[in-house]
């Protein structure tokens, strides 16, 4: 996807502040963090939303079984950490290309708004 600015992170057409990265995925900070630590995991290929074909059994658990790898080596992991997936318009997504949030370093509030 050209235009999609996650591709470009992917590609590194785009700097980010990344904190993890393999052959498939890439993990980086928030540019707008809602929380002290808040870093978004994608797949380097454009899978566009959780609904996206492209979702499927294996990336998603590749990427699910980063979440606590990367929680631990960000420091998360003994007072705990949210992960979301915000989907489609009314779920909050404003960038089509699947990421998953990792929040954490403060008291989170449920349900959010
Ligand atoms: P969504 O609302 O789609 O679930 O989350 C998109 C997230 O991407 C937002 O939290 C937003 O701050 C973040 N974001 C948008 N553009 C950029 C960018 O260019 N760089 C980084 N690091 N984060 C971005
Ligand atoms: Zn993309």
């Amino acid at each position: 996807m050209a235009d999609c600015i996650f591709c470009k992170i992917a590609k590194h057409e785009l700097g980010s502040d990344s904190v993890y990265e393999d052959n498939e995925f890439l993990a980086f900070r928030d540019v707008n963090p809602a929380a002290p630590t808040h870093v978004l995991l994608i797949p380097k290929k454009h899978v566009s939303s959780l609904l996206d074909e492209g979702a499927e059994q294996k990336l998603l658990g590749k990427m699910m079984a980063l979440v606590p790898r990367l929680a631990k080596e960000l420091g998360l992991a003994d007072d705990g950490f949210r992960v979301v997936i915000n989907t489609g318009q009314e779920g909050g997504q404003t960038v089509d290309h699947l990421h998953i949030h990792i929040l954490g370093g403060r008291a989170l509030q449920w349900p959010p708004g």
